[in-house]
């Protein structure tokens, strides 16, 4: 029994590195160091990559001309490369009614379907002029409603990197991966994902992240070993309605 729990623990704990804003403008010093790091320990990360960004706040930082060669060799090395909206541009502002009730600034959040699915369109098509492959999204600042799920079902993408929870999870045919620290925090149980804005670091932050990695290297995972243990599991199901409704119910004291 206690080696049935233990091999339970161990198959279904690890982290997902998420990499966010990765596009020309960007952080390149601590994104070259981590670069190193991850290869020194086998680490694939999945980079949040915004193909036609326009963010002024993003626009600031130092842009390297050769990105979509950085992006082909990234992807040839196995990391996976997942659409981080389009532009980047917060046109939109939601009413905490988008699918996670978070509210604030968004880009696609109350666009009708077809003026999110030219947004869906139009990324792609940078990333297919590239042979990148993309079966995975997530949208800025997290915001996303039913046009926005819609939009991307229509063009095959049923994996989203964002959402509550302990597991991985099934909802509307999509496979949805929590996303619920802002730090690198590692759960002694569960599979969920980072969220590294590398943009906004300071020298002591590659350095924590480095001492980070250098103790739970083992436990950090690729996408594929997620979808390969991923599966509708009432168990989970029940974990992630919990966590879902612990952090909603702490977010009314902030
Ligand atoms: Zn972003």
């Amino acid at each position: 029994m206690f080696n049935l729990i233990k091999n339970m623990k161990t198959k279904y704990t690890g982290l997902l590195i998420r990499m966010d804003d990765i596009t020309e403008c960007m952080n390149w010093e601590d994104m070259d160091k981590c670069e190193k790091l991850f290869d020194k320990y086998q680490i694939k990360p999945l980079l949040g990559v915004i193909p036609m960004n326009r963010d002024p706040e993003l626009l600031k930082f130092p842009k390297n001309v050769n990105f979509w060669q950085r992006v082909t060799d990234w992807s040839n090395k196995g990391w996976e490369i997942t659409m981080h909206g389009c532009n980047h541009l917060y046109t939109q502002k939601s009413d905490k009614k988008d699918i996670f009730n978070y509210g604030g600034n968004s880009e696609f959040y109350g666009l009708d379907y077809f003026s999110q699915l030219e947004k869906i369109k139009s990324g792609l098509s940078q990333f297919k002029d590239k042979n990148i492959n993309i079966r995975s999204f997530f949208a800025p600042n997290h915001i996303y409603d039913e046009n926005t799920l819609k939009a991307l079902k229509e063009n095959d993408i049923k994996i989203i990197i964002d959402g509550y929870g302990l597991f991985p999870f099934y909802k509307r045919d999509l496979l949805f991966i929590p996303q619920l620290f802002y730090k690198e925090i590692f759960l002694p149980f569960g599979i969920q994902s980072t969220q590294l804005h590398i943009n906004y670091w300071s020298n002591k932050d590659f350095e924590k992240f480095e001492n980070f990695i250098k103790r739970h290297h083992k436990k950090i995972v690729n996408l594929n070993y997620i979808i390969s243990i991923a599966s509708p599991n009432s168990i989970q199901t029940i974990t992630n309605y919990i966590v879902e409704k612990t952090l909603k119910f702490a977010r009314m004291f902030k």
